[in-house]
């Protein structure tokens, strides 16, 4: 098959992967071969090509938003051709004492999809069975894909910052992830203030129905009852705790943080204001994100490239040159 692969030991700039004929992955127990239809690209994909953060195996194929056809490993749940999406989260221990607690999400042996086993940046990948999610039919294959990381992790934050339908909600930075939340704000009658350093990006977040569009060095006009940072800048986690009211909520959805600039404790956090990191997802939290994006019919802008030109893919997200989601197809 076909795959993007990443080496891990190269400098990190582009070209990042390289395309490569490599063998089809065999079929393990407990999982489903995936004929892959559509790949997000994420932000996280950018930080391990460009050596944020440093995956195990020396070769690698990225991608964790996979929309994909059940064509081996089928069970009764997951016939052969079913549609499922497969997310960050591969993978659990089950028994370590976060997994025990409800909270898989934080467990001591994760599988990471694209980063500890390879991902979708190929014509097939494999997946364990337990997390794979069937899709809605109606949602095509390049829109399906960015729900799932971007999606499912963005609705996470939305609930790790406590948001309650009528708030003042700030969204620092604006691409996959926020543009999918900023729907289900709007269907909680939110107001949505936006802080972004892109202008296909302010663009993108006017278009959506935000009550008002800043850049980046500008604060809302009014003060948040919650913020969520999309972008990988400990400056921006300032900014947006700089914006909240007594008793707010920073989620800070950002796998990799440039660094924390200090702030002032009297002024910023006092006054029980809360700094909270978003990490990974639940099975609940996809499945609850993929029933709400059924009904509220939550569509990502998407702009596709082929597996081929996956490096552009790549670039497009590092330099915010698209509105919305970029999707990769083999
Ligand atoms: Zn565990
Ligand atoms: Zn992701």
């Amino acid at each position: 098959m076909k795959a993007a692969i990443f080496v891990s030991a190269r400098t990190p700039t582009s070209p990042f992967v390289e395309i490569e004929d490599v063998p089809r992955p065999q079929l393990e127990a407990g999982h489903i071969l995936l004929r892959v239809v559509a790949c997000g690209v994420c932000r996280t994909d950018l930080h391990i090509v460009e050596g944020d953060l440093h995956p195990v195996q020396p070769r690698l194929i990225p991608g964790h938003q996979i929309v994909g056809e059940v064509v081996e490993g089928a069970t009764p749940e997951l016939p052969v051709g079913t549609r499922v999406g497969v997310s960050w989260m591969g993978g659990v221990d089950g028994d370590c004492w976060f997994c025990q607690h409800g909270m898989e999400n934080l467990c001591d042996k994760p599988i990471f999809t694209g980063f500890t086993v390879n991902g979708g940046y190929a014509e097939y990948a494999l997946a364990r069975a337990d997390f794979a999610f069937p899709l809605p039919a109606g949602l095509d294959d390049v829109h399906a894909a960015p729900l799932l990381c971007a999606g499912i992790i963005g609705f996470r934050s939305l609930r790790v910052a406590g948001v309650e339908p009528g708030e003042r909600v700030g969204l620092f930075g604006f691409g996959s992830s926020a543009g999918l939340a900023i729907q289900i704000l709007q269907s909680w009658k939110c107001e949505v203030y936006v802080v972004t350093r892109g202008e296909s990006h302010r663009n993108s977040a006017i278009s959506l129905g935000a009550t008002w569009v800043g850049k980046e060095d500008e604060l809302p006009p009014v003060k948040l009852d919650r913020a969520i940072t999309f972008a990988p800048s400990g400056k921006v986690v300032v900014s947006a705790l700089t914006s909240l009211r007594k008793g707010g909520v920073v989620a800070v959805n950002a796998i990799h943080l440039d660094e924390m600039p200090a702030f002032d404790y009297d002024t910023l956090l006092w006054g029980e204001r809360q700094i909270r990191s978003v990490a990974n997802m639940t099975r609940q939290d996809a499945r609850d994100f993929l029933k709400i994006a059924r009904s509220l019919n939550i569509r990502p802008k998407v702009t596709v490239f082929q597996l081929a030109d996956a490096n552009n893919a790549l670039l497009a997200v590092k330099h915010e040159t698209e509105e919305g989601s970029v999707v990769i197809v083999p």
